[in-house]
C-alpha cells in the first residue's frame, strides 16, 4: 500500500513538498485553504541555491526567468536625499539570480504536480497523531466535516500556519517580532522616466521603496518600513498610514509608489517575522518553508529553501523507506545548517533593504558604491559574461 501524506498549503513550500513525496513513492493529498490557485505575486530572486533547488526538483524546464539585459553602467538607480538619482549596485549586477515573480515558480510547481490531488477551499480543524496514523479532521468551504486518515502530514501553510498551531503550540512561541512592515505589489506602470526593466530604489533610515523592473513584466514594488509599534500599524486607512510613514520621502518615487497602492486593491501588507523552531516535525507531522523556518524577505531565499526542503524530504523518504523517524531524523539533520545560515544573515541583508538609522544608511550607500565599482570594473573587462542564468 501506498503511504498517504497530508499536504497543507499549496504554495511553493506545498507544491515542492508534494513532488518530494511522489518521488519518494507516496501518495500526497493537497488542502489549500483558498479557492483557487494563488498565481499572482511579487519579485523573486533565485540566487544559485535556490535555481539548484529548482534543478533538484526538476521544474527548471518550466520556470520561467525574467533578467533584464545587463547595459555597462547598470540597470540599478538610488535617489539621494534631494531627489538626484545616481547608479547603484543592484542585485542583478551580479551573474547568477534569476529574476522571477513568485507567480513563475508557482506555474512551474503546478505544472510538474499533474495528477496530484488538490481540495480548495479545505482546511484541516484537528490533527491527532497515533502510534500507526494521523487523524485529521477537514473542513471545506461548505463547513462540512470529515475525518480521514493519514502516514504523515506536511504543513506548508506560511507563517502563521495552522498546523504548527495545533501541532506545536501557539504563533507566540515561534514567531519572532522583527519590529517591520512589508507592503508589495505589482505596479501598473514603471515610475515615470525610468526603463521598464529598470530598477529603482529610494532608501532611508528605517524606511525604503524598491520598484523591480523585469525584462517581460510590469515592475512590483516594495515598501518597507521599520516600527516599534506593530499593532497600530494594522488600524486605520492603510494608504493614510504608509503616506505618513513615507511623508519625509516626497520623491517622484515614492510618490508613484503611493499612487498607485490608492488603485491597487491586490497587495502584500504584512508584519515581518522569522519563525524560529527547536524543532520541525514531531512522529507524524513536519513543517516545511515558512511555516517551519521563515526567513523575512530580506533574507531573498524564502522560495529558495521552500524548494530546497521539498526536494530534501522526498530524498530522506527514498533513503529510509520503512523508517519515518528516521527519515525526518535525517532531513532535518541536513537542512538544519542551511536554514540557521540563512536566518542568522537575514540581520544584515536587511540593512540593504532597509538600514536601521542614519549611519547605516550612510555606511550602505559607501559600501555599495564601492562593491559597484569593483564590480562593474571586473564585468567591462569580461564583456562575455551574461548575468542572465542558462
Ligand atoms: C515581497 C517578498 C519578496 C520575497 N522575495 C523573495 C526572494 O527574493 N527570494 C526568495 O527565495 N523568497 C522570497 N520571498 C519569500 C517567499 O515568497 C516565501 O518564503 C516562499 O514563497 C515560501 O512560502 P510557503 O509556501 O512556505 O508559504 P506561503 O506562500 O505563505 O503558502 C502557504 C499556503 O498555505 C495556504 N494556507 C494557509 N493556511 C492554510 C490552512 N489552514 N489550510 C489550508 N491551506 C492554508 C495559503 O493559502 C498558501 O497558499 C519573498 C516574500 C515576499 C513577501
Amino acid at each position: 500500500m501506498q503511504k498517504r501524506a497530508l499536504v497543507v498549503g499549496l504554495g511553493i513550500a506545498g507544491m515542492s513538498a508534494a513532488i518530494g513525496l511522489r518521488r519518494a513513492g507516496w501518495t500526497p493529498v493537497i488542502v489549500e485553504r483558498a479557492p483557487e490557485r494563488r498565481t499572482g505575486g511579487y519579485f523573486i530572486f533565485l540566487f544559485p541555491e535556490g535555481r539548484q533547488a529548482a534543478a533538484d526538483l526538476g521544474i527548471t524546464d518550466h520556470l520561467h526567468t525574467r533578467n533584464p539585459e545587463w547595459e555597462p553602467g547598470g540597470i540599478t538607480w538610488t535617489l539621494g536625499r534631494r531627489g538626484k538619482r545616481k547608479p547603484t549596485l543592484g542585485f542583478l549586477d551580479q551573474p547568477g539570480p534569476a529574476a522571477v515573480l513568485r507567480g513563475d515558480i508557482e506555474a512551474a510547481l503546478w505544472q510538474s504536480i499533474t495528477g496530484v490531488e488538490v481540495r480548495f477551499a479545505t482546511t484541516p480543524v484537528e490533527i491527532v497523531e497515533g502510534a500507526d496514523d494521523v487523524q485529521v479532521v477537514l473542513e471545506d468551504a461548505t463547513g462540512v466535516r470529515h475525518r480521514e486518515s493519514f502516514d504523515l502530514v506536511v504543513g506548508a501553510d506560511g507563517l502563521r500556519s495552522t498546523v504548527r498551531r495545533m501541532a506545536f503550540g501557539p504563533d507566540e512561541d515561534y514567531l519572532t517580532n522583527w519590529n517591520a512592515i512589508v507592503c508589495a505589489f505589482q505596479l501598473p506602470e514603471h515610475v515615470p522616466s525610468y526603463e521598464p526593466s529598470h530598477t529603482v530604489v529610494s532608501v532611508r533610515a528605517e524606511r525604503a521603496v524598491w520598484v523591480f523592473g523585469f525584462a517581460d513584466h510590469p515592475p512590483t514594488t516594495l515598501l518597507t518600513y521599520r516600527t516599534e509599534d506593530i499593532p497600530a500599524q494594522f488600524t486605520g486607512s492603510r494608504i493614510e498610514r504608509l503616506r505618513s510613514v513615507f511623508a519625509e520621502m516626497d520623491d517622484p518615487v515614492v510618490r508613484h509608489v503611493l499612487d498607485s497602492l490608492e488603485h491597487t486593491p491586490d497587495h502584500l501588507f504584512d508584519s515581518v517575522h522569522q519563525v524560529k523552531m527547536p524543532r520541525w516535525s514531531t512522529r507524524r507531522v513536519v513543517l516545511i518553508g515558512d511555516a517551519a523556518w521563515c526567513m523575512t524577505t530580506y533574507s531573498g531565499m524564502g522560495a529558495s529553501s521552500a524548494m530546497r526542503g521539498g526536494a530534501a524530504l522526498g530524498a530522506a523518504l527514498q533513503e529510509h523507506p520503512d523508517d519515518l523517524g528516521a527519515a525526518l531524523d535525517a532531513w532535518e539533520a541536513g537542512l538544519r545548517p542551511f536554514i540557521t545560515e540563512q536566518q542568522d544573515s537575514a540581520r544584515v541583508k536587511q540593512q540593504r533593504f532597509v538600514p536601521s538609522n542614519r549611519v547605516t544608511e550612510v555606511l550602505r550607500s559607501v559600501v555599495l558604491d564601492v562593491a559597484r565599482r569593483i564590480i562593474h570594473r571586473r564585468r567591462a573587462a569580461e564583456p562575455a559574461a551574461s548575468p542572465v542564468p542558462a
